[in-house]
């Protein structure tokens, strides 16, 4: 490597949900430090009081931490900065670089309505304005020359100077905008990579501007310019860039459905990005080994929920019984499975680069612990975590989400099954269906209780009244478990036991018998 160890940021706003694509943006960060030995910050910007909340820090935080992705240094406020903003502020202001400007917005907007270039018209540049309450002051964007951002995805894209207005660093109430906090705060932090979604290119020419005003002022000293990497926007099936209102875009929807952090992790990394060779399911280790910036692809990349679900069977499938089991707690034993999800560990103090900079406001926002949003249907003291294992090889077959698990096995831990109407009309409709739960009762009262002598003792019964097995399994198996899908019947009826099986077998009959057969 040369140059300076990179140094890179994810610099979310807490306004809402913690959104897949900013998760992937954190990703891509996170692999480029990994990889590049180089420093992952963490920066809040929470400068938008109105729409900042702590709870959704909180799930920043906690989905970071999930996913394996701590910061190096941070979690950085910027809400805590607000007196270096100043500063830069006035430097730029003695450097004649800004201006103050009291338009009102609905001034701007009538004299520029018939304006051929959108935006500030410069109204306020040349009156000399002093700064004070009531004032915005805006930037004095060159009127002259183009402004390039040169791009790991993108190649260099440059803009006009004369296509860029005069645009506000500084509200009239005196808070920073967010092009220029987020300018300030690389500075201080000697960012040298910007990692981001492409939704912010059109505001990177303004950085470079400012960034390069900081400099001519040498507030904060001379920094240099990081490289830029805008990573293409995620969009639906319908090619529709996801929407928070019409998609499934929360991280914290697919962590309570139950996918696991590593099938996430893995498949986040694709979106936009393709590990070399075919293989699309890669150790974390080779996405760090062969991520590259200048490979992200610059087409959008559809969030393809099936794949994920896919890749996430795949993951459930590949561990260990043990793994499986612990994995699902949250899920069937909430009380003993809910993992604490720690606070990052990240060094809370800045180095030496950012020693004047941010610090987190004392007691912001600490993960809170996770829990799945819905509880197992069984009272909680009838779960039976040796019965829960001796059916979790069956279970981790078949499930594509650990929340998935719960209905696996319900029938083992509630007094009654939760009957599935159309599973048990299918019953009703089965001319043998009474032949075979009185079959199945008689034998399954005397045989060995082992799931090879009751598949033997299911095969026997079908063939004594002409049926292949699955046929006379099926209205065992919704006497039994309530449902016509789930784990293997005969290791379903083994870890049940005798009893319970038998009752159910004998209330399914008298179910038949009663009037209507009907629930
Ligand atoms: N806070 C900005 C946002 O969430 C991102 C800033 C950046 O990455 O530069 O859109």
């Amino acid at each position: 490597m040369t140059g300076p160890q990179p140094r890179v940021r994810f610099a979310p706003s807490p306004t809402g949900y913690f959104h897949v694509g900013s998760a992937r943006t954190s990703l891509f960060n996170w692999l480029f430090a990994r990889q590049q030995g180089g420093t992952f910050i963490l920066r809040i910007e929470d400068t938008d009081a109105e729409r900042s909340r702590p709870e959704w820090v909180s799930g920043i935080l906690s989905a970071m931490a999930w996913l394996g992705m701590e910061p190096d240094e941070g979690p950085f406020f910027q809400s805590a900065r607000a007196d270096r903003h100043r500063e830069a502020i006035d430097a730029l202001w003695n450097g004649g670089f800004l201006y103050a400007c009291d338009c009102t917005r609905e001034a701007v907007i009538e004299r520029t309505r018939n304006n051929a270039v959108p935006g500030y018209d410069g109204f306020c540049r040349d009156r000399g304005l002093e700064r004070g309450p009531g004032r915005a002051l805006r930037f004095r964007v060159p009127d002259e020359g183009t402004t390039v951002v040169h791009d790991l995805v993108r190649g260099d894209v440059e803009f006009p100077n004369a296509s860029m207005e005069d645009f506000v660093c500084a509200k009239s109430n005196g808070q920073p905008l967010f092009v220029f906090a987020n300018v300030v705060d690389d500075r201080d932090s000697a960012i040298t990579h910007v990692i981001r979604g492409e939704d912010l290119l059109p505001s990177t020419p303004k950085g470079i501007l400012l960034w390069h005003a900081l400099d001519s002022v040498a507030d904060g000293g001379i920094r240099a310019l990081p490289r830029f990497a805008h990573l293409p926007m995620l969009v639906n099936e319908r090619r529709q860039k996801l929407s928070k209102r019409r998609d499934p875009v929360a991280l914290e929807l697919y962590r309570d459905a139950g996918y696991l952090a590593v099938a996430m992790r893995n498949y986040l990394a694709l979106l936009g990005w393709s590990p070399p060779g075919d293989q699309e399911k890669v150790d974390v280790e080779v996405l760090i080994s062969t991520f590259r910036l200048e490979d992200v692809h610059h087409a959008p990349a559809f969030f393809d929920v099936q794949k994920l679900r896919h890749l996430n069977g795949e993951y459930i499938r590949e561990l260990s019984l043990d793994a499986f089991v612990e994995a699902s707690l949250p899920w069937v034993a909430p009380d003993q499975g809910a993992p604490s999800i720690a606070a990052p560990q990240a060094a809370i103090a800045p180095r030496e680069t950012t020693s004047s900079g941010p610090t987190p406001p004392p007691g912001a926002a600490a993960p809170t612990a996770w829990r799945p949003p819905t509880d197992p249907p069984w009272p909680r003291e009838r779960f039976d975590p040796a019965a829960f294992r001796r059916i979790a090889p069956a279970v981790q077959e078949r499930v594509t989400t650990l929340g998935e698990v719960p209905a696996m096995i319900d029938f083992l831990f509630l007094v009654d099954p939760i009957i599935d109407p159309v599973s048990w009309e299918k019953v009703v409709a089965d001319p043998n269906a009474r032949s075979v739960l009185s079959a199945a009762a008689e034998r399954y009262a005397a045989c060995e209780w082992v799931a090879a002598v009751l598949h033997d003792e299911t095969r026997a019964l079908g063939d004594q009244l002409g049926l292949k097995l699955n046929k006379a399994q099926a209205p065992i198996r919704v006497a039994i478990t309530g449902r016509g899908v789930g784990p293997p019947l005969f290791e379903s009826l083994e870890v049940l036991g005798r009893d319970v099986t038998l009752q159910r077998i004998r209330q399914a009959l008298d179910r038949l018998s009663s009037s209507s057969g009907t629930l």
